[in-house]
């Protein structure tokens, strides 16, 4: 088994929606195509994957030095002693020549591509991805249904309270039970009043949780400590600058509910740093790597391996990025949850056609490799990487 070609293109994420710490409008992400020499049905098997959102496209790097690594490498370098494609061996290669340190500038498309290659290896194996990541890192952790929550509460030009409950009664009606909103965008009192106005209609605190999108100052991040630590919310998301370890102990010190970071951590010894130094409470606080833009999937389970070791729990990991490929994590890993981003990130938010949510939870699904090929509306922007 060899991988024959590299495709990627960047795609536009527009967005007119702002959090409290920048806007999305110009917003792009790659989209990749690792094209092996396995045919099926007289066609390539073809892995797919994007760098999930919030980090722009990518592909100047992988043009330039991950995707001749891989082309270029010998197939004993990259595959197994039975000749099949090895990620973890992938992602050796594409690391090949990288200072250390730095992380964020290649975690991204070194994660991207390594992703789509293990989309890739299941479709040849003719598995789901959860499945094939359980058996491997995992045995008797896969789960059957996957909590999800949805994120939202966006801040939208010309968006009120009234819209904000309206959001949230689409999203509970849609089946979601869990919503988490963005905070820091307005003044304070507005923003508590943002949170009682989403509290009436979510049954409990425990249901909502905020998300600041580390935008917050020390002074700001501790006035919203206190302003919210009396609601008791589910949890209160990126309540500082994500390496600021310092503050975010701090915080931990003072605020008795749950924090939540690691969105924007981008290796294992950034989310060790923050389990050593940060003030991470395991008995309540989540931890929120995004796969693709933190090396991919091989590094997602040693992730969790460093969680259990540091005495967390797996439960406590809640991917970023609502997205086939954040799914197939949690559900194979048996992880705490998975967000959700229905309609927002136009084609690369949400999960393939026909996954729906039922009090809080979605079913795993059994289409081969991440199941893109499911999601019709991106599948079809992935699939012109092949077609052109
Ligand atoms: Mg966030």
């Amino acid at each position: 088994m060899r991988i024959v070609d590299i495709r990627e293109k960047s795609v536009p994420v527009a967005s007119a929606m702002r959090n409290a710490a920048f806007d999305f409008s110009e917003m792009t992400t790659s989209v990749v195509a690792v094209v092996t020499d396995v045919v099926r049905a007289g066609k390539p098997v073809v892995g797919y994957a994007f760098n999930s959102t919030g980090r722009y496209a990518c592909g100047a790097s992988m043009r330039a030095r991950f995707i001749p690594r891989l082309l270029s490498a010998s197939p004993d370098t990259l595959c197994d002693d039975k000749g099949t494609l090895d990620p973890e061996k992938a992602l050796s290669v594409m690391q090949k020549r990288e200072k250390p340190g730095g992380d964020a500038e290649r975690s991204v498309p070194i994660g991207t591509i390594e992703t789509a290659i293990w989309d890739a290896l299941a479709k040849v194996l003719e598995r789901p991805l959860w499945h094939l990541l359980a058996e491997r890192y995992a045995p008797g952790h896969a789960l059957k249904k996957v909590p999800c929550y949805v994120g939202g509460g966006w801040y939208q030009p010309g968006g009120g309270i009234a819209s904000l409950q309206d959001e949230i009664k689409t999203r509970l009606a849609d089946g979601y039970t869990q919503m988490k909103i963005k905070v820091g965008g307005a003044a304070i009192p507005d923003d508590l009043k943002r949170i009682e106005a989403a509290l009436t209609l979510m049954g409990s605190a425990k249901n909502l949780a905020v998300d600041a999108n580390a935008a917050f100052a020390r002074d700001t991040a501790f006035a919203y400590a206190k302003a919210l630590a009396p609601y008791g919310l589910r949890w209160f998301e990126e309540p500082c600058p994500p390496h600021d370890y310092k503050l975010f102990a701090e915080l931990a010190a003072a605020y008795a509910p749950a924090l939540a970071t690691g969105e924007n951590l981008y290796c294992l010894p950034d989310v060790e740093n923050l389990l050593c130094f940060g003030g991470f409470r395991h008995d309540r606080d989540i931890l929120q790597v995004d796969p693709p833009q933190a090396y991919g999937i091989a590094t997602y389970a040693r992730l969790v391996d460093l969680v259990e070791s540091a005495g967390g729990s797996r439960n406590a990991i809640f991917p970023h990025g609502g997205n086939m490929m954040s799914f197939a994590l949690v559900a194979g890993l048996g992880l705490g949850g998975c967000e959700a981003y229905p309609g927002v990130f136009g084609a690369f938010a949400g999960f393939a056609d026909g996954m729906r949510v039922e009090s809080g939870f979605i079913d795993v699904p059994d289409h081969p490799g991440i199941g893109f090929e499911a999601q019709s509306a991106l599948y079809a922007t992935m699939k012109e990487l092949v077609d052109a």
